[in-house]
């Protein structure tokens, strides 16, 4: 698929009269964020819209949804238009693929230069430039000229929040200041009650769960390389869930000298779910590609089937390999 122009995009919207839209799985600020503005942005426009997500919504997330998510599987038989957002495959929706095939129209708005090739669109966008994807949906509204009310710039601003680590990471860019800087402008807007809302209200059980976390963690590479692991026994005693996990791998990169930081998270005996982040030259999204995974060049993600201790053995040679590749490259 080429891209698409924002304004082509809008214009496709506008053509459906019943629109799905689909963020991936393990949901984040981004993919909830986006997927929730786009959904208000399609019933102000008149249409009929839902947000198909499944799992828990992670709990600093739950003022973002603003009903627009549904489970009633009566909406889902017949429909016109079928959206991905932030992720670029059907791969990343799990059982809710069925569902997605079940769209006349298809439709993708995201952000992930690396995404597995397993579906093809009618139309869209997919602009690993873009910081996130909130930022492709923001842009989207203002071609489709629809208001950019209050609830949508709160879903927005924490999309572009989450996915930029508030504006750290480098994929933070002009361009991303400019769209947040005029959600200032809208009646009521306030974000520093939105990051409040998104980063202060975590359980203790989640703080004691990353510093289990991080006590057990190893470094190696010559402290380039940090890896620690989220396992149900951790999840248990801190009387916790894996959604809270989340933001751990930021803490590992938090470290002088750590290029890349990888959590191994179990989601059962012999499922453990990666995720990767790399600080300024390792390529993240080249080791899970290698691992039928993806994402971005410092940020990607990929399931590995086994058990913690053989991913901790396998992963960890895999990002050695990388950060000497990497070394090599500079
Ligand atoms: P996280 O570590 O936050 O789960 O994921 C980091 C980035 O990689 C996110 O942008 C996420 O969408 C992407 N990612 C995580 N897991 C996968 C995967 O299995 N496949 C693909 N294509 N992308 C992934
Ligand atoms: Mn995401
Ligand atoms: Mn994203």
């Amino acid at each position: 698929m080429t891209n698409n122009t924002y304004l082509e995009i809008a214009d496709n919207l506008l053509k459906s009269e019943k629109i799905l839209i689909f963020p991936h799985e393990n949901m984040d600020g981004d993919c909830l964020g986006s997927a929730a503005a786009l959904c208000q942005m399609m019933r102000n426009s008149g249409k009929e819209a839902y947000v198909v997500a499944d799992g828990k919504t992670p709990r600093n997330l739950d003022f973002l949804e603003s009903g627009t998510l549904t489970s009633n599987k009566d909406v889902f038989n017949e429909y016109d238009l079928a959206v991905l957002v932030d992720c670029g495959s059907r791969s990343r929706i799990g059982d809710r693929a069925a569902v997605f095939d079940r769209g006349r129209v298809k439709a993708v708005i995201d952000h992930h230069g690396v995404s597995e090739q397993d579906t093809a669109f009618d139309f869209g966008v997919i602009e690993p430039s873009s910081a996130a994807t909130a930022e492709l949906v923001y842009l989207i509204a203002k071609e489709m000229g629809v208001e950019i009310t209050l609830p949508i710039a709160r879903c927005v601003f924490a999309a572009i929040n989450t996915d930029t680590g508030s504006f750290q990471h480098s994929n933070t860019t002009a361009r991303t200041h400019v769209i947040v800087s005029e959600l200032y402008d809208i009646d009521g807007f306030d974000g520093n009650e939105i990051t409040q809302l998104l980063y202060n209200r975590q359980s203790l059980g989640s703080i004691q769960l990353e510093g289990r976390v991080i006590s057990g963690m190893k470094v190696c590479a010559g402290g380039k390389l940090a890896i620690g692991a989220v396992t149900r026994q951790l999840l248990d005693e801190t009387d916790t869930d894996m959604s809270e996990s989340e933001g751990i791998v930021q803490k590992l990169m938090s470290i002088d000298g750590v290029e890349i930081g990888c959590i191994l998270k179990e989601t059962d005996a012999n499922t453990v779910r990666v995720s990767l982040r790399a600080k300024s030259y390792a390529n993240v999204a080249r080791v899970a590609q290698s691992y039928g995974g993806g994402g971005h060049v410092r940020a990607a993600g990929f399931t590995f089937e086994g058990t913690v201790d053989e991913a901790v053995v396998d992963v960890s040679r895999a990002l050695e390999a990388e950060l000497d590749r990497a070394n090599d490259e500079k």
